[in-house]
C-alpha cells in the first residue's frame, strides 16, 4: 500500500488524487489521466491518502468505495465534514449493485460517479468537467509582502525567486498572518482560527509551526515577529 505512483506532466491543470486499491484499475486510471495531460497521484488506501492530504489538497478526488481500511463513503464523509474540503469535487468509482445505488442516492455527497469498468474517454471528460467547474472562481488570488509571494489557489509560496514547500498548516498559518499584516495574534486565536475549533492541541503547536515556517522562509523568516507576551505577527519593524 502507500503512495503507489506519481506522474507529473503538466502544471496548473489541477492535481487529481485517486484512491483505488486494485493495482490494475489504479494504473489504468493514472495512465489515462496523464495521457490526457492531467496531473494525478494515486493511493492504495485511506491512510496514504490522508497523509498526502495533509501536505497538499488537490483540485479533484476520485474515490473507490471498497477499500482496505477506511472505505470510500467514510473518506467522502470526512472530506465533507471539513471546512477545507467540503466543496472539493469528488467522483466516486463504483461497481454495479448495492454501492452503486447508494452513490445514486445523493446523500453520499459525491459530485459525480463512474461505474466500473470505467470507460477511459468518459473518465477524462468527467474529470475535466469538474475541474473546469471549480477553477474560474479566484484564479489570481495572490498575497505579497516584501519577498514573500503566496498564490492561494495554486497553493504555492515563493521567497524571491525560490519556491518554498510548506505543509498545509504552515501554509494556512502564513496566509492567515499575511491577510492582516502588522496585526498581532495570540497563540489561542491562531489555534482557533487556523487549526479550527475542534482541534485539541496546545498552543505549543503554534510555536513549533512558526519555528518551521520561519526556517522554510529563510531570509524572509524574520518578517514573522514574536511579540513578547502577546503572540505573533507578520510585518516589518520590531
Ligand atoms: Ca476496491
Amino acid at each position: 500500500m502507500g503512495v503507489v505512483l506519481y506522474h507529473r506532466r503538466t502544471r496548473g491543470a489541477g492535481l487529481i488524487y485517486i484512491v483505488e486499491d486494485e493495482p490494475a484499475v489504479r494504473d489504468l486510471i493514472l495512465y489515462t489521466l496523464n495521457t490526457a495531460g492531467l496531473e494525478a497521484k494515486a493511493f492504495g488506501d485511506g491512510k496514504a491518502f490522508w497523509s498526502a492530504m495533509s501536505e497538499k489538497i488537490p483540485a479533484l478526488i476520485m474515490l473507490d468505495i471498497m477499500l482496505p481500511g477506511e472505505d470510500g463513503f467514510s473518506l467522502l464523509k470526512r472530506l465533507r465534514g471539513s471546512k477545507k474540503t467540503e466543496r472539493l469535487p469528488v467522483i466516486m468509482l463504483t461497481a454495479r449493485g448495492g454501492e452503486y445505488d447508494k452513490v445514486l442516492g445523493l446523500e453520499s455527497g459525491a459530485d459525480d460517479y463512474l461505474v466500473k469498468p470505467v470507460g477511459m474517454m468518459e473518465l477524462v471528460a468527467r474529470a475535466k468537467a469538474l475541474l473546469r467547474r471549480v477553477r474560474p472562481e479566484k484564479d489570481d488570488e495572490t498575497l505579497m509582502f516584501k519577498d514573500i509571494c503566496v498564490n492561494i489557489p495554486g497553493h504555492s509560496v515563493t521567497v524571491g525567486e525560490q519556491e518554498v514547500s510548506l505543509t498545509l498548516k504552515e501554509f494556512d498559518l502564513l496566509v492567515y498572518l499575511l491577510k492582516k499584516e502588522n496585526t498581532v495574534f495570540s497563540r489561542e486565536q491562531l489555534l482557533k482560527d487556523v487549526w479550527g475549533f475542534d482541534y485539541m492541541g496546545e498552543t505549543r503547536t503554534v510555536d513549533t509551526h512558526i519555528l518551521t515556517l520561519r526556517g522554510k522562509l529563510r531570509s524572509a523568516g524574520e518578517l514573522i515577529k514574536t511579540v513578547r507576551g502577546l503572540g505573533y505577527k507578520i510585518g516589518d519593524g520590531a
